[in-house]
């Protein structure tokens, strides 16, 4: 049990770390930027979310381009 917290505080700490590591990604088109510590709630995609997470279908929300019209900020 002692084994099981040990793990999952590991876990969640490491998590909190990931979340410090916000990334922004840029729309070359409409100039829209994704922040992962936002997510994208208009297309149901939670806050910590990483760019390269987002399923593939994912579109811009403001102008509609694929993930590959968009750049690292
Ligand atoms: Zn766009």
């Amino acid at each position: 049990m002692l084994d099981f917290l040990l793990t999952l505080t590991v876990w969640l700490h490491k998590k909190i770390y990931k979340s410090k590591n916000m990334e922004k990604w840029k729309c070359t088109v409409c100039g829209w930027v994704y922040d992962s510590a936002v997510g994208d709630p208009s297309n149901g995609i939670n806050p910590g979310l990483k760019f390269e997470d987002l399923p593939g279908g994912w579109v811009c929300p403001e102008c509609g381009v694929g993930k590959d019209m968009f750049e690292k900020m």
